[in-house]
């Protein structure tokens, strides 16, 4: 059983170095010990900002299985489509697709809390597909724009990583919604598919402008009415000087600063009291309980063509590694999933 492990605990950027691939054996069985548990086989790894704190060292000995540190030399952990090998679980049965987290970075994964997995009832889309559109990124930005943007039609949106995994998504809802939408991304070939492919109205590479202010003053004239915030740090120092009164700023991610031993401070939250902007957070795991209402929107979107989606597939676990730090330099064009195999 090939598995990727965590070397040694991160700090700055990750690389290659820190981790590894080992072998070992295991029955491909579900153990008389683990009830409920099922086995699965890996078949796409859904690479995501959020491992790198799990990367980072942590004095608690319980750890978060969700969000917690790794252990060194286990397999890591994260969001997998999967097949169902063996099952201890009355719900599993051999043979299901499944999606969900907690499943290793390992070809074989027993997980011993199947309720945090979904089963997949629709094949007729992209499998991979259930790591980023209609899996964890897909749900993020289907309720982080919907229930914490309050959007209205018309309005004048800014999303920032808008080509990764969420922000090609969240771009495309508001543009289906009437929204003015732009974005920005990291590279020439990225704001071309912004604009091509995904529709936004206009885009920019962050990476070429000196003074995002500026940058933001183009795009934006009369000022934002909707930041869905993916970067933090100097990026949002900038937006929140041209927010418009009562506007919404979704607090998903903030890649930019994941990495950094000390984090950028932000000068202009005062802009937050007197424009009477709304700041929030949200976790996306407090959306999975609506996942149905979420898939009767998106499925039909995808088959009529209306929302169309980008992935990054990296061939291999071997490849894991490599896939998931180039997240933290831009290498990606779109999702980016590991496929493990394919049957
Ligand atoms: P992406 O597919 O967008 O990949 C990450 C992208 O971030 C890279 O491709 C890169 O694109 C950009 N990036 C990397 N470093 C920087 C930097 N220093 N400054 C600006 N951009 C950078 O990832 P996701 O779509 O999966 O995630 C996007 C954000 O959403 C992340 O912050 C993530 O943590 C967050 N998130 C939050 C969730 C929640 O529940 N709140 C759930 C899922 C994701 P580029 O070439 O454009 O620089």
């Amino acid at each position: 059983n090939k598995q990727v492990v965590l070397k040694n605990y991160v700090s700055g950027f990750p690389k290659e170095s820190d981790f590894e691939v080992t072998t070992t054996t295991i029955k491909l069985k579900v153990p008389e010990n683990s009830k409920n548990a099922v086995l699965l086989k890996t078949l796409y790894l859904s690479c995501d900002p959020y491992l790198r704190g799990r990367m980072r060292y942590s004095p608690v000995t319980d750890p978060d299985p969700d969000f917690g540190s790794y252990t060194l030399g286990s397999p890591m952990s994260g969001f997998a489509v999967a097949k169902v090998v063996d099952s201890g679980h009355p719900d599993f049965k051999k043979g299901d697709l499944v999606w969900g987290r907690r499943v290793g970075w390992e070809e074989y994964s027993l997980v011993t809390t199947p309720e945090c997995l979904f089963k997949i009832r629709h094949t007729d889309v992209p499998l991979s597909y259930y790591t980023g559109i209609l899996g964890m990124p897909g749900i993020t930005a289907y309720f982080g724009f919907y229930e914490i943007c309050s959007p209205k039609k018309g309005e004048r949106v800014y999303v920032s990583a808008a080509s990764g995994a969420v922000g090609q998504l969240v771009g495309q809802i508001a543009k289906l919604m009437g929204c003015y939408v732009v974005g920005s991304a990291g590279s020439k070939e990225k704001v071309e598919l912004l604009k091509s492919k995904f529709g936004f109205d206009d885009a920019f590479n962050y990476k070429e402008e000196h003074d995002f202010d500026v940058a933001l003053k183009r795009y934006f004239p009369e000022g934002i009415d909707i930041y869905f915030e993916n970067v933090g740090g100097k990026m949002l120092d900038a937006v929140l000087l041209n927010m418009r009164f009562r506007g919404r700023i979704a607090a998903c991610g903030m890649i930019s600063q994941y990495n950094l031993h000390q984090p950028e401070t932000i000068q202009n939250l005062t802009n937050i009291v007197y424009k009477r902007i709304r700041l929030e957070g949200f976790v996306v795991v407090d959306y999975f309980d609506q996942y149905s209402k979420f898939l009767d929107f998106i499925l039909p979107c995808i088959r009529e063509g209306k929302i169309v989606y980008v992935e990054d597939i990296a061939e291999g676990l071997e490849s894991g590694p490599a896939a998931l730090i180039g997240l933290f330099s831009g290498r990606n064009i779109g999702k980016q999933v590991v496929k493990v195999t394919d049957e």
